[in-house]
């Protein structure tokens, strides 16, 4: 890489970014994508038509320097129905292999787009390996993300290295923490996830949505030294959206329920006294686990408010129906204590309210991140991919949260039959948190210590912050370089 005489600080950039069709990608990009346009730099996200929305609305830069370009869902060529373009709408296997073909035939319609306007630079989701080639042939650069904590693609990067592929408990060799997994990660197709990341470490850099402090200094260390390679951290990108309008539009969908009434209703509840029960926007549990969340949770006697995604394709339900997941009586015996939300809720927002004391979480890592933004420890219950790693960031490495004991990873997506967590493990975890005690005091603590932490990042003058300014001044030295050079 050669040095470069001048940059020109003053022309605004152009950025493209390119998320992955699912909602737990969507929102982090179309979040640190606002994180550029608040400097006055032009971003477009390229994404199709029914997860435009997610970008605009409420979006105060939409007017002015951050466009959506569209292109058509090849709904037909794959057999999906008209609409169903996001990870979140897609309740069988069948058909998430269908999306994912979706987006691969979506490389020829993007690619022409950013051939004709080549942006100065592209934020990649890694799940579009192929962007490597076509930055490299236009000689722009191209920054990846991939939604994951720096902690936790540390822990990938480590088996990676050392090819692991555990079939029992196993220590992540030569993490800054002493860390053991008890949950086995399944076998993937040969080389799925190391092209993945390969490709990943060979972008100009890797932007984290999240901040320095969460994932600490040795784990930027850490990145650096088994790869080479460059983390930026820019988050937690949520805290972005400021006003309750922002905060409530984010789904794929609008919130099944008024905004107002769900914060009224919080409005009249004691501080910490409500748990929030949520598993992100691709689990779809099988009617026996809901069964037993609902049976813990009420036998906890903690006000909740709970997040069941809904079943597509089924305007209404019978009773005999909802008493397959639902005890009989429930929602009459708690009617004054919590709200069941079948469908989209506005997370940030509840997550954000003083009366939420936990959050009852798959740890995804937004949703993660959410938590910690708004100071609510988390109690873990991992289901797949990065989420067994978070959930060692939360109770072991920093401890805000509490683990609920699950070790088997599961799909739990598209109501498969899987391990059923009982309803006394679920009690339990609960009480841990919500019953007080010292433990449970610590942990509030450290949480709101990080929830403070996590607003300084994003201020001027703290961690994130200054990263965005250092990454501006070096995507400008990039597109200003003639000498820039690919690998
Ligand atoms: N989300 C939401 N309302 C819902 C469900 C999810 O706002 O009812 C948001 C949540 O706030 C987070 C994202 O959807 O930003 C889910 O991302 P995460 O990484 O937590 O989980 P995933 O869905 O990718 O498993």
């Amino acid at each position: 890489m050669g040095s470069v005489n001048f940059i020109n600080e003053e022309r605004p950039l152009k950025i493209y970014f390119i998320p992955y069709l699912a909602s737990g990608h969507l929102i982090p990009q179309s979040d640190i994508a606002r994180l550029f346009a608040s400097r006055g730099h032009h971003v477009t996200v390229l994404t199709t038509p029914s997860n435009a929305q997610l970008f605009l609305k409420s979006n105060p830069y939409r007017h002015h320097n951050y466009r959506v370009q569209t292109f058509q869902f090849p709904s037909d060529q794959v057999g999906l129905p008209a609409g169903i373009e996001n990870l979140a709408g897609i309740t069988t296997v069948d058909d998430s292999y269908k999306l994912y073909y979706g987006t691969m035939l979506l490389q020829e319609p993007l690619t022409n787009f950013i051939e004709q306007d080549p942006p100065d630079c592209i934020v990649g989701d890694f799940l579009y390996p192929w962007l490597h080639d076509l930055a490299i042939k236009l000689r722009i650069p191209r920054f990846a993300f991939n939604g994951f904590s720096l902690f936790t693609i540390c822990a990938m990067e480590s088996l990676r290295l050392h090819r692991m592929q555990p079939t029992g408990p196993y220590l992540i060799p030569d993490l800054p923490h002493k860390i053991t997994m008890n949950a086995v990660p399944p076998k993937f197709p040969k080389d799925f996830l190391e092209v993945l990341l390969e490709t990943e470490a060979k972008s100009d850099g890797l932007l984290v949505n999240n901040f320095l402090e969460l994932d600490g200094e040795e784990y930027v260390q850490y990145y650096k030294k088994i790869t080479g390679h460059k983390a930026w951290h820019l988050g937690p990108a949520c805290l972005v959206r400021r006003t309750s309008e922002e905060k409530a539009e984010r789904g794929p969908e609008k919130s099944v329920l008024n905004v107002e009434d769900c914060l009224s209703w919080l409005d009249s509840r004691g501080a910490n006294s409500v748990v929030y029960v949520s598993f992100g926007t691709v689990c779809h549990f099988p009617d026996n686990q809901l069964y037993e969340i609902a049976c813990g949770v009420e036998a906890s006697g903690c006000e909740f408010i709970w997040v069941v995604p809904e079943k597509k394709g089924k305007e209404s339900e019978s009773e005999e129906e909802k008493e397959k997941w639902l005890p009989k009586g429930f929602e009459e015996r708690n009617k004054k204590k919590g709200i069941i939300i079948r469908g989209w809720a506005p997370q940030v927002l509840i997550l954000g309210h003083s009366a939420v004391g936990a959050m009852l979480t798959h740890c995804g890592w937004n949703s993660t991140s959410e938590a910690v933004s708004a100071g609510v420890p988390m109690i873990t219950w991992p289901l797949h991919s990065d989420q067994f790693y978070n959930e060692k960031l939360i109770s072991e490495v920093r401890g805000i949260g509490v683990e609920i004991g699950v070790d088997e990873w599961g799909v739990y997506c598209y109501g498969q039959k899987e391990k059923v967590v009982g309803r006394v493990e679920i009690e339990k975890g609960v009480r841990r948190l919500m019953d007080g005690g010292d433990e449970a005091e610590q942990i509030r603590r450290r949480v709101q210590e990080f929830k403070k932490k996590a607003r300084e990042a994003v201020q001027e003058g703290g961690s994130s912050y200054n990263n965005l300014t250092s990454l501006i001044h070096e995507i400008k030295r990039l597109r200003d370089s003639k000498l820039h050079e690919f690998e």
